[in-house]
């Protein structure tokens, strides 16, 4: 439920809307937009008499029920883009952010040169697994703590914020000591216990769509998020599963605009993983922020034939850079600022 404060409602006001959703063991989420002031009111237990009460409160314009199974992250609670703020890089509302690393951090000389390339060509973020959540047991499954390291040492030298994933509830400390945005991966996105402890930090999450996720399951994994007083989400499409075996996933390029439509997270696009063939990144990169993504998250390597993990839709550090232009021609076309 969503209560509408009118504009310019007394502090007190809202204050004594607060103060009786607590008396009914309630949070409200305070969203303070250009337009209105709303709370929202989510919990499984709101009585059925709340909505009829509140809208009698002074200060209260109207109480609405969201009619979305996801309340905190859906365009009815808030109309206004989500900005999540990354050490100063703005995701969201007009801006076209560009993340760009390896897969996996491999060694300082791997990490570092690619770094300075992916600086040098115009990303804002630094991406790199030191935790990989891998099909085989019997492949490289990351560097661990030594690749945060290396991760940090990056961002040292470059300036570039780190994105990295973590795949367990019990490493959110330690992962959260070195990145500036937590990457929920595909396989973890309906991995409730991460999500509510990424939730808890109150830092900057991407969260990947899962492999055969609808968008509604992908926006109550956000939601998640989000329940735990962490309005910091940023949505990644990443490429579904479908029958299609000549790519390695379906990049749902409709699910890059309906989220848009029904959340006011930003959305980014994975075209590495989203097609599995370096060669295609760069037109589906384009694409994705034709279809109104507020950026991209590109895999690169300086040596893609020798990555220890999805060299096959790396691009070179040269092809990363002469995508450049034409993303920032695109993004120009439809709006955004890069
Ligand atoms: C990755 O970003 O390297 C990764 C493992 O992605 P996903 O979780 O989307 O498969
Ligand atoms: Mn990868």
């Amino acid at each position: 439920m969503i209560v509408v404060m009118q504009a310019g409602a007394e502090e007190a006001l809202i204050d004594a809307v607060l103060e009786r959703l607590e008396e009914h063991s309630l949070r409200g989420h305070l969203v303070r937009g250009e337009e209105r002031t709303v709370i929202g009111v989510v919990g499984a237990a709101i009585p059925p008499t709340l909505k009829e009460e509140l809208a009698h409160f002074g200060g209260v314009q109207e109480t609405l029920r969201i009619t979305q199974p996801y309340k905190l992250v859906s365009r009815e609670l808030r109309a206004e883009d989500t900005v999540v703020d990354v050490r100063g890089v703005k995701v969201g509302a007009g801006s076209c952010v560009v993340i760009a690393g390896p897969c996996s951090v491999e060694s300082e000389e791997q990490i570092m040169t690619t770094a300075r390339a992916v600086r040098e060509a115009g990303a804002t973020m630094l991406r790199g697994g030191a935790f990989k959540p891998r099909s085989s047991p019997y492949t490289f499954r990351g560097m661990g703590e030594a690749g945060l390291k290396l991760l940090a040492q990056a961002r040292e030298e470059t300036g570039l914020s780190i994105v990295t994933e973590v795949m367990t509830p019990n490493d959110v400390d330690l992962v959260a000591r070195y990145a500036d945005v937590l990457q929920i991966g595909a396989r973890n996105m309906q991995n409730y216990q991460l999500l509510e402890e990424v939730g808890r930090t109150g830092m900057p999450v991407l969260l990947k769509r899962g492999l055969s996720a609808t968008i509604e399951e992908w926006l109550l994994s956000a939601e998640y998020v989000a329940a735990q007083g962490n309005p910091n989400v940023i949505l990644c499409e990443r490429g579904i599963r479908t029958f299609e075996t000549a790519t390695r996933n379906t990049l749902d390029l409709n699910a890059v605009a309906l989220a848009k439509r029904r959340t006011h997270l930003p959305v980014l696009v994975d075209p590495s993983h989203g097609t599995g063939k370096w060669y295609l990144v760069p037109n589906m990169a384009l694409a994705g922020i034709a279809a109104g993504a507020d950026g991209v998250i590109i895999e690169v390597h300086p040596d893609p034939d020798r990555a220890r993990s999805d060299g096959a839709q790396s691009l070179s550090c040269e092809n990363f850079a002469a995508l450049m232009p034409k993303i920032a021609a695109v993004a120009a076309a439809v709006g955004r600022q890069m």
